[in-house]
């Protein structure tokens, strides 16, 4: 009998009682706006940002509309202007090279190696060409951050680390987002946590902190921030950093905070599932499982594989195959962007030129979510159905 899954691979989990309820009691008393707080109110907003600072470990944390967002007023906050060029990956999704395109940077793209992380080679022999690095952790997958961040401060080049796929997820012990100057991340419904929208910003710097809180459109309100540096911060810098609104509200701190508490747990769920998803793929002849350094603490909210060196026609095949058994396979190595996959090359608002080593990467590169809606029996099934269409194609091309 042919297996067939028949889960929804966008389908996340609900949000929890303790989230719905603080929404409720939010929408009851109608102040959504995190400065419209009652006599000795605490915003949401600001108790979430105390505690996502905490959970990280960050002196000041801002929390924003979007992760687009904390990336542009990151950039912006560390001094990124007009004309100014941005290295950035080459493997990575849109919003990316967009957070620099919006605040008029140009992205220098540094290729990526087999490991799905950032070429560290290729990144060395450009970094005399930028001041700042835009570094994303794409699909969750971290570099050797010791040798990163000893090369980018050797080099005076500022990092911002792009956390939208290592919420939780850590290198040597220290979380994702917490080596370089400024780390983002993403609240929007397929990252770690969830309220449709939303995303923040952390540093240890006051000077970025405030201008941050500036930019985000706090007016002359910062005051009532509990994860902002103390009023003297502003001193100069209110008067001299325009509001680019794009402000978190009370409705989706409420439905985040709870969230944020039970980060640890639902990152051990993901990882239970992508352990299962991988220890089913392995050794599956023509694919490359993507081995994890153990200085990486992961949390598996997607898998990707490598159909390395196949013909497109059949890794195409394979994606179809899987497609009609339940099974939703993308593939970055597509010609034409497809829903959420593009590449350096089809981002052609900004110049680039062919890089071969990593246009082989991602000419392999396949993904898949792992929503925590699926159970690890769902997912030995999932691996059970990539592993036999992988075979199958496999065989028949070989
Ligand atoms: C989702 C995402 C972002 C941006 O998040 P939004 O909240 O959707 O703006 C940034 N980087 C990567 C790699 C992402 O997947």
């Amino acid at each position: 009998m042919t297996e067939h899954f028949t889960g929804s691979f966008t389908q996340q989990e609900p949000i929890p009682e303790a989230g719905i309820e603080a929404a409720l009691a939010v929408l009851r008393h109608g102040r959504l706006h995190r400065y419209n707080t009652a006599p000795d109110e605490l915003s949401e907003t600001a108790l979430l940002e105390q505690e996502f600072a905490a959970y990280v470990g960050a002196q000041y944390c801002l929390a924003v509309a979007s992760g687009g967002y904390a990336m542009a007023t990151a950039l912006r906050a560390v001094g990124v202007k007009a004309g100014d060029k941005v290295l950035s990956n080459a493997f990575t999704l849109a919003p990316v090279p967009g957070a620099i395109a919006a605040v008029g940077g140009v992205p220098v793209f540094v290729g990526v190696t087999e490991c799905l992380t950032i070429d560290l080679d290729d990144l060395e022999a450009k970094l005399d060409q930028a001041h700042v690095l835009l570094l994303s952790h794409m699909r969750g997958h971290i570099c050797d951050m010791d040798r990163l961040m000893a090369m980018c401060d050797a080099a005076g080049v500022t990092v911002i680390e792009d956390c939208a796929h290592t919420m939780g997820a850590a290198w040597n012990g220290v979380p994702s987002g917490r080596h370089g100057a400024v780390g983002c991340y993403s609240c929007q419904t397929y990252k770690h946590v969830n309220s449709g929208e939303g995303g923040f910003l952390v540093t240890d710097d006051p000077y970025v902190a405030a201008k941050s809180v500036m930019l985000s459109g706090s007016y002359m309100l910062f005051e009532r921030h509990l994860a902002a540096p103390p009023k003297e911060a502003f001193d100069e810098i209110k008067y001299t950093t325009p509001n680019i609104s794009g402000r978190m509200d009370n409705l989706r701190a409420a439905i985040l905070r709870p969230q944020v508490a039970d980060l640890a747990t639902q990152c051990a769920r993901w990882n239970e599932r992508y352990r299962t998803i991988e220890a089913g793929l392995r050794d599956t002849p023509g694919l490359t499982v993507i081995e994890r350094p153990e200085q990486e603490t992961i949390v598996g909210s997607s898998i990707q594989f490598l159909l390395l060196d196949w013909a497109a026609s059949a890794v195409r095949d394979v994606v179809a195959r899987c497609g009609a058994r339940g099974v939703e396979l993308k593939w970055f190595g597509a010609p034409e962007p497809v829903a959420f996959t593009s590449k350096y090359d089809s981002w052609r608002y900004a110049p680039s030129t062919p890089m071969a080593a990593s246009d082989r990467v991602l000419a392999g590169i396949v993904d898949m979510r792992v929503p925590l809606t699926f159970s690890t029996e769902d997912c030995a099934l999932i691996a059970r159905i990539i592993r036999g269409e992988v075979s199958a194609v496999y065989q028949a091309t070989a």
